[in-house]
Formats: structure tokens, sequence, C-alpha cells
């Protein structure tokens, strides 16, 4: 019997315990808060991540260890690492928790990056502006996730609200500065690689976001499908790089036809979601097989697929549920606003048949706005 430690205990592990099930696999979680989602489908251990006595009973319990999000403390991923193997390494999760050495590792391997500086005092904020030039946007080092963390910097007047705002954390997690890119797409790669090195991605995805929020995923992602072979290459070197051992999703803007890196997550990605249903193997499943130095699934698309996520609560099921390609996904949240509380995905044969049906459950649930975006891809 395999036990997968999975750190954290949100949605990402809760779909990764249920791929993990055909596998015959046994999951532990640890997570701070007794009520994550995940800990409805495999014991959880609650703790702080960097108790080292619950890390050791964590430790003792299980096979291999990975995450499910990644700001775990970095240190306790090292520490975790000389018990047990731990995919991805701890070097790739620091890399990729900060967002100056992963815009700094993009530019070594030649990926394109927005403009960007360290930033350390207010007088360094001041020259990277006269340098970069506004629009652009402070973001947090560490620590920031789904647009929080950053302050758009338009005009001369916002420069000092957006240090008020954030430059305090200069002492705590770090600021960069980067130009604002006034991209037309924005794309992902979601790709995996094996603990062999093999590497596998996904269809090309393209994202649409709501105040820094993934709102909809669309697969393959036809429309930049001239991109793809870059966009592939960067996350191939990416992944080689930082000896990455798991399922990975590099973020890329596609601005007046150039590819820019904006950052990398080291996990399982709300853009794979669609993977559940749209490929032949899930991102979820891949990264359990990835880290077990199991073989890697086919990750080939089936039919055209569209992600709608579900932020503060749940819309009615059934619209979806009654559609032949709609599949629901309730995280077994409770309702918050800016939550993340669950998702759809319709798969389709054909774009034509999708965007029939996309526009089927935008005018039943009153999502139109959500929808609208993604329509004319497929049109
Ligand atoms: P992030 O947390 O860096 O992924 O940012 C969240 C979202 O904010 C991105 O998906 C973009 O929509 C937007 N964003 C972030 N950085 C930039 C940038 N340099 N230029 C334009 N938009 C950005």
């Amino acid at each position: 019997m395999t036990t997968v430690g999975i750190l954290g205990g949100g949605q990402l592990a809760r779909m990764m315990a249920i791929s993990g099930a055909p596998l015959g696999l046994r999951f532990l979680l640890l997570d701070n808060v007794a009520d994550a989602c995940a800990g409805q489908f495999a014991p959880m251990l609650v703790g702080d991540y960097r108790d080292e006595d619950i890390l050791a009973e964590f430790a003792g319990k299980i096979d291999v260890a990975t995450f499910d999000f990644e700001n775990v403390p970095a240190e306790s991923a090292h520490w975790l690492s000389g018990k047990v193997a731990v995919f991805p390494n701890p070097n790739a999760l620091a890399v990729s928790q900060d967002r100056l050495a992963e815009k700094n590792l993009f530019r070594e391997l030649g990926i394109g990056v927005p403009e960007f500086r360290d930033i350390t005092c207010f007088e360094d904020l001041q020259s990277a502006i006269a340098e970069i030039g506004m629009p652009c946007i402070l973001k947090t080092r560490r620590l920031g996730y789904d647009g929080k963390g950053q302050f758009r910097i338009k005009a001369e007047a916002d420069i000092a609200a957006a240090w008020t705002a954030l430059g305090a954390q200069t002492l705590t997690v770090g600021l960069i500065l980067e130009a604002f890119v006034p991209f037309q797409r924005e794309i992902s790669v979601v790709a995996v690689r094996g603990r062999d090195g093999e590497f596998r991605h996904w269809a090309l995805t393209e994202n649409w976001h709501e105040q820094g929020v993934l709102s909809a995923s669309l697969a393959p992602a036809t429309e930049a499908a001239a991109f793809e072979a870059e966009a592939i290459t960067c996350a191939r070197k990416v992944a080689e790089a930082l000896d990455y051992v798991g399922v990975f999703a590099l973020e890329l803007f596609l601005c007046d036809g150039r590819l820019m890196a904006n950052e990398m997550a080291p996990r399982v990605h709300n853009s794979g979601h669609w993977t559940i249903e749209g490929a032949e193997t899930s991102q979820f499943q891949n990264h359990l097989r990835a880290v077990l130095g199991l073989p890697l699934g086919s990750t080939r698309s089936v039919g055209v697929s569209c992600m709608l996520n579900w932020i503060g609560a749940m819309p009615e099921a059934g619209p979806v549920l009654q559609e032949s390609g709609g599949h629901w996904h309730d995280y077994g949240k409770s309702a918050r606003a800016g939550r993340k509380v669950g998702h759809a995905t319709l798969r389709e044969d054909s774009a034509a048949a999708l965007a029939d049906a996309l526009a089927r459950v935008g005018e039943a649930l009153d999502r139109q706005q959500q929808v609208s975006q993604v329509l004319p891809r497929l049109r």
C-alpha cells in the first residue's frame, strides 16, 4: 500500500486524492485548518507547516510527499526531504515561490519576460518607474496569488498609494516592479516531468481572469496554435533547469506576436482542471504517476473543453448537469467572497457544439459575461 503525503488540503489535494483512488493509492494530508476540503476524502493532520513534530509524524506515515500549494515554507520542504522523497524538489519550489528568482531564471533560459526590477526601498521604486515607465505593477515577490499582493500604478498619483499598500513588505516577502503587458491573450502550458526526465504536456490552454482570478479556460487553444511549439519549449527548459518532477503550469502572455512568461506554478494548476474530462489522463493523475515514478499517461485531448470557475458561491448545478458534455465539481467549501468553491467543465466533440453548450449554460446561470469572453474563439 502506497501512501502519498500532500502538504495542503485544498481543492487541488482533493482532486488529486480522487484521481489517485483508481491507482489504489492512500493519502495523508497536512493542513493548518481543520476544515480543509480535501479532508472530506482523506485523513488529515492539522498543524503548522513549520512544526517539526507534526512534520515528523507526517513523514513517518507516507512514502512520498508533494504539495497542493506553493507557499509551503521552503525550510519545511527541505526538512521533510531529509526524511522522505519530496517532489517537486525543494529548490524548484523555492525558485517558483519567488517572482524575482523565477523571472531571473526565465531570462537566463532565453524566455521573454516583462521588464522587471527588484524593489528594496521607495527610491528603488521611483527609479524603476522612471526606467520602466507606467503603467506598471508592484507585486510581492513571495506569497502572492490570484492577483493578491499586487498594486497597479497607472499614474504619478498611484506611486505613493502603492508604497503605502505594499512598501512594508520589503522587509518580509520582498517586492518586484513589472512593466504592464498590454497582452492580447493569456495562455498556459500545463506539463509533467517524470522522475526519469520524461516530459509531456497537455494542449495549450487560453485563460481569462477577472480581478486577477482565473474565470475561464479553453483547450485546445487553437487560435494560439502558432505559439504552441515555442510555449512548450519554454516549459520544457524551465522543467529541465529545475530538475522538476511532477505537474506544473507556465503562464504566458501573448503580446503583439511575442510570448512573455508571467509565472510558473509548481503544482497542478487551475488552468489544467479541464484535463479531468478533456484529456486521456488528467493533470492530477499524471502528477501522482510522476512523483511515484510510474509511467506517465497520455496527455492527448479528448474533444474541446471549456472550464468555468465558480468563485464565491456555487451556482445551480442543473444547467450543467443537463448538458451531455457537462461535468460538475463542487469542492465542498462554504461560500465566501473571492473563494474558489468549484468549477464546471463543458466538453464537446467540436468547437461549434461547445459554443452552443456554453451559450446555453451562460444564459441559464446568468453568466453571460463569463462565457462571452470564450465564445468568440469558438465561432
Ligand atoms: P499573477 O498573480 O502574477 O498571475 O497575476 C494575476 C493576473 O494579473 C494575471 O493573470 C494577469 O491577468 C494580470 N497581470 C499580472 N502581471 C501582469 C503584467 N505584468 N502585465 C499585465 N497584466 C498582468
